[in-house]
């Protein structure tokens, strides 16, 4: 084969090297790897049959395509691959303990709230902090953070135990997808009365994907019906079988409602953690760790809630979290009060940063300021470029069709957020009764009242989901990230028409709807002919503006005589212009239209992609 060669210019055609490249890289990157003109690669892949500018960002599969044509074998680095080179060259590594065995000290576990919805995780997490504030720290003004901590007497010894208090899997997943380990422990909940149901399943496999051992909570054993045993019978066809059935998962029975047996379950979360983890950091070191939650606050500025993994955190401490950085201006416990300092395994809400980071991030504390900002800098820079790469990946109603026929998926998952609770069940049951077909399943995986969140925007990119939006928006930060993400986010207001649409898209009739808008008028006063144009318009514009490349029709004593036409070319006396404005007057050509006459009028539209919802 020959080496690609431009304008008579031979490329540096590579011999099989490996050269490695981040996701969403442009040919601008490519060229620099192999001392290329970036213009040169646009020209091979112009005669690949791609246009692509040099610094636009392209897909995984272009820069595949490129490398074969210009022999070199292309390594896509993965955005966790590529943070994990960052810090090195900085001479940091995340998620290793410093030292030796004798340096590590026990640690408390980390504990996250899975199951179904409704089978009471929320409660749950209320009822803990509830009997904890009893028992210890009475007075305290508890406050939100996102994760908080109690202390339970196991064998005479009080030990700790942090509970991340976003329940669901939906936190869990999202910081898993982001390469970030933040529970030891899951407490999978499931209510008697209920049983196992497909959430519970869901959770049970995240916890098992992650490798965390879990613990059963039975609830609602108030509940009239309630039957747990049935519950630890349908748990063993999943592999978790109770200890008393010779086992290895402690199943404790509660009732969040009446705070019964809550004590019971922080033990078997306790003895859990004994007999299966080995949970130790290293305090005395630079603090590391991951952010839960975070928020902008009106008047503090950026407040997130991290969770120091290993080492201690200090107020003053510079500390890079994912793409934000600063120097530590205060921390808040989960009661509110200030501390200095926050040991491994605790949670702690820190002013000071630059911008508000994501959930599932990772923090390093860094010696200069000036580390700090590089490394945020160029995460920031990162994350600009792999959005291009992710954007065509999801699902979208639109190509909804395509997707179910290429067997890509067999359900459409949905999120529905909506602003009551009465319209939200509505439209759910009404989703959930369409008849389309047996190849296709609609699955809810999540719904709640309020508006559409980040944490929503997580769960459907990890699950391919589409959000529905009733009567509510998309909050905060939500709305960029989910189309960052490439999320599809669909508002509606009229619950019928949330169910044709969907309808529509399950059976692939969802196309996008234009609709003409008109642009303007332009009224013939004169007709030049041009021996290389072929007729021109001398016009004034009646009405609106006449915009260059728009469409336009032509019309002949109240009669649309031509349709589909272009207005190919406009001019201002001798200056070729994109529009003319009403008023003015201009020449017009219609590329290769001719039939024109003195007092026609050229009507000109666009097409817009009508709204929908
Ligand atoms: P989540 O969706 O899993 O967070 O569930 P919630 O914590 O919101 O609980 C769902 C419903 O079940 C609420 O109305 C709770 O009050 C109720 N609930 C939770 N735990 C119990 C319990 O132990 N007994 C009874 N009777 N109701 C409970």
């Amino acid at each position: 084969m020959q080496a690609p060669s431009v304008g008579g210019v031979m490329l540096p055609r590579g011999n099989g090297e490996t050269i490695r490249l981040s996701r969403g890289a442009s040919l601008t990157d490519f060229a620099e790897k192999i001392n290329a003109n970036p213009a040169s690669l646009v020209a091979v892949m112009m005669n690949l049959g791609e246009m692509v500018t040099a610094t636009q960002s392209v897909s995984d599969e272009t820069l595949q395509l490129l490398a074969d044509e210009m022999n070199y074998n292309v390594q896509i680095v993965s955005p966790e691959e590529e943070d994990r080179e960052l810090l090195e060259s900085f001479d940091i590594e995340f998620g290793e303990d410093e030292g030796s065995e004798e340096d590590l000290v026990v640690r408390p576990p980390v504990v996250t709230v899975m199951g179904h919805v409704d089978h009471g995780k929320t409660r749950l997490l209320d009822a803990i902090r509830k009997t904890n504030v009893i028992a210890g720290e009475a007075g305290g003004i508890t406050q939100h953070i996102g994760a908080y901590q109690v202390t339970t007497e196991v064998n005479g010894d009080d030990r700790k135990i942090t509970f991340i208090d976003t329940p669901g899997h939906e936190a869990f997943t999202a910081m898993r997808a982001r390469g970030a380990k933040s529970t030891d422990i899951a407490i999978l909940v499931v209510a008697a009365n209920d049983g196992v149901m497909p959430q519970t399943i869901e959770a049970l496999n995240h916890a098992k994907a992650a490798d965390v051992p879990i613990v059963v909570a039975v609830n609602k054993i108030d509940v009239e019906g309630a039957d747990p045993t049935k519950v630890r019978g349908q748990l063993t066809e999943y592999g978790l079988v109770a200890e008393e059935y010779g086992g290895d998962t402690m199943f404790v029975d509660i009732s969040a409602k009446q705070g019964l047996n809550i004590d019971s379950l922080l033990e078997a979360v306790i003895l859990t953690a004994d007999a299966t983890l080995d949970l130790r950091a290293n305090p005395n070191q630079d603090a590391q760790g991951i952010a839960i939650e975070s928020r902008l606050d009106r008047g503090r500025g950026a407040v997130a809630t991290v969770l120091v993994q290993r080492g201690t955190l200090r107020v003053g401490d510079t500390m890079v979290v994912g793409d934000a950085y600063g120097r530590v201006r205060a921390m808040l416990d989960d009661n509110g009060n200030n501390v200095a300092e926050a040991g491994p395994s605790t949670p702690v809400q820190v002013l000071g940063l630059t911008n508000v980071p994501g959930a599932g991030d990772n923090f390093i504390v860094v010696e200069e300021d000036r580390t700090a900002r590089q490394i945020a800098e160029k995460r920031a820079a990162r994350e600009r470029n792999a959005a291009f790469a992710k954007r065509t990946r999801r699902v979208s109603l639109e190509d909804l069709d395509k997707v179910l026929k290429a067997g890509e998926v067999q359900q459409l998952n949905l999120i529905i957020k909506g602003d009551a609770s009465g319209s939200v069940e509505a439209l759910e049951s009404s989703l959930l009764q369409l008849d389309v077909g047996e190849e296709v399943d609609i699955r809810v995986l999540h719904r709640g009242v309020g508006a559409v969140t980040e944490s929503d925007i997580d769960l459907a990119m990890g699950s391919d989901a589409i959000v529905i939006g009733f009567n509510v928006r998309a909050a905060g930060r939500a709305a960029q990230m989910a189309e960052r993400e490439g999320v599809d986010v669909r508002y509606y207001s009229v619950i019928y028409q949330a169910i044709e649409e969907i309808e529509a898209a399950l059976k692939g009739m969802l196309k996008p709807e234009y609709e003409e808008v008109e642009l303007g008028t332009a009224e013939i006063r004169e007709v030049f002919k041009s021996s290389k144009l072929g007729n021109i318009a001398g016009v004034i514009i009646r009405s609106g503006e006449v915009r260059r490349n728009a469409k336009a029709r032509l019309i002949r004593d109240g009669k649309v005589v031509a349709e589909n036409l272009t207005i190919e070319g406009l001019r201002r006396f001798k200056d070729d212009v994109t529009e003319i404005r009403e008023g003015f007057e201009g020449g017009i050509n219609l590329g290769n239209f001719n039939d024109i006459k003195v007092d026609d009028v050229i009507a000109t539209y666009e097409l817009r992609e009508k709204p929908r919802g």
